[in-house]
């Protein structure tokens, strides 16, 4: 099967044939239609922070259709269309119970035990790391079925790609995880994908204003054209400022999508009395929020860290194609370029492009 290969970080993606286990268990094997680049991967692939282990097959923003299915996988059938999620949960903890499977406690139940079974993918009899039990820059994926979502055959697969990843995420921290109520004020700070579908997500909730901060015009135009009530260039602009005025005292919520000091720290200043302040980006290298605890009681702000939308993934992901399909959550817009598996490390230097919102692979 073809696979682009992370050989060694920091050189970029190979296309490479390698081989592709028999769906065992409840395993389901997907052949991948579109596959979205998110800079989660290129982190991976150029820096490899989690130390995984090399060579590794990297893209965990799938869409595809199911070709065949391990012997327990009961949840699809052969020739239904998926989106695949990073989310990986066991369905038997008590978190899984509960509803809340992206706090799963055993996602490991989802991926072979290397201890005991072949790997999923192996070249040369050599293990091949699958990220994230997805990897989806390749021909062919297979992946535990706790992992995937149907979604209507009417929904095109490069749009249905983003839904598992950023778009989930953007939504999902709106809806479920600050609870954003109709004429509730909101700022959104970077306007990127996951931004973008925070956006959406806002105006669908009947927020207002929906500020949306960014440093880069083109990024907050796009805002705009999604549902930013105002926008804010944060390099010209004191955004704290901007947006308390625009608000009349601060914002009932501030979403923080880039996740450095200084946004979570704009975030914090940004939100009115009893606001909540949502952090969902996360920089590299780790950074600290300094908080007045007088402060914090007295303005009655609270602060939460959201991970992957806080919500179930299966029921995020049909709601949102749900919203698309009725054409009330715009994501062909997010799609700028298409690119063949081959182009990947083209595919991400574009991303460098204010004028690119998200690539998607289409070609295999
Ligand atoms: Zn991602
Ligand atoms: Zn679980």
């Amino acid at each position: 099967m073809k696979a682009a290969v992370v050989e060694k970080a920091g050189e970029g993606f190979v296309l490479q044939d390698i081989d592709i286990a028999e769906p065992a268990d409840r395993e389901v094997l997907v052949e991948v239609r579109a596959a979205g680049l998110c800079h989660t991967d290129l982190t991976l692939a150029t820096h490899n922070p989690g130390r995984l282990p090399l060579p590794l097959v990297l893209g965990h923003e799938l869409a595809g259709v199911v070709v065949a299915l391990g012997p327990r996988a009961a949840a699809f059938g052969v020739g239904d269309h998926v989106v695949g999620c990073l989310v990986q949960w066991c369905g038997a903890c008590a978190a899984c119970h509960d509803g809340r499977t992206y706090q799963c406690a055993h996602p490991e139940a989802t991926l072979r035990d290397p201890a005991r079974d072949r790997p999923r993918l192996s070249r040369d009899g050599e293990p091949v790391t699958q990220g994230m039990g997805l990897g989806g820059f390749a021909r062919h994926a297979l992946v535990h079925e706790n992992q995937l979502t149907s979604v209507p055959r009417e929904m095109p697969f490069a749009p249905a790609a983003l839904l598992g990843c950023g778009v989930l995420t953007g939504v999902g921290s709106v809806f479920n995880g600050a609870r954003v109520a109709p004429g509730e004020s909101v700022a959104v700070i970077g306007a990127g994908g996951v931004g973008l579908s925070a956006v959406s997500a806002a105006r669908l909730a009947g927020a207002s204003p929906i500020v949306a901060i960014d440093v880069q015009d083109g990024k907050l135009e796009r805002a705009r054209a999604f549902g930013a009530t105002h926008v804010v260039n944060s390099a010209r602009t004191d955004a704290v400022s901007a947006v308390r005025e625009l608000s009349g005292g601060g914002v009932r919520h501030a979403f923080d999508l880039v996740g450095t000091a200084a946004t979570a720290d704009q975030a914090l200043r940004m939100t009115g009395l009893g606001g909540g302040i949502h952090l969902v980006g996360l920089a590299p290298g780790g950074a600290e929020l300094r908080l007045s605890l007088p402060r914090l009681l007295l303005e009655q702000k609270r602060v939460q860290g959201l991970i992957m939308g806080a919500g179930d993934p299966r029921r995020g992901i049909t709601r949102c194609a749900d919203l698309y399909l009725r054409g009330e959550l715009p994501l062909d817009e997010l799609v700028s370029r298409r690119i063949a598996l081959a182009d990947l490390d083209a595919g991400y230097a574009a991303l460098a492009d204010p004028d690119v919102a998200r690539v998607v692979v289409t070609s295999f």
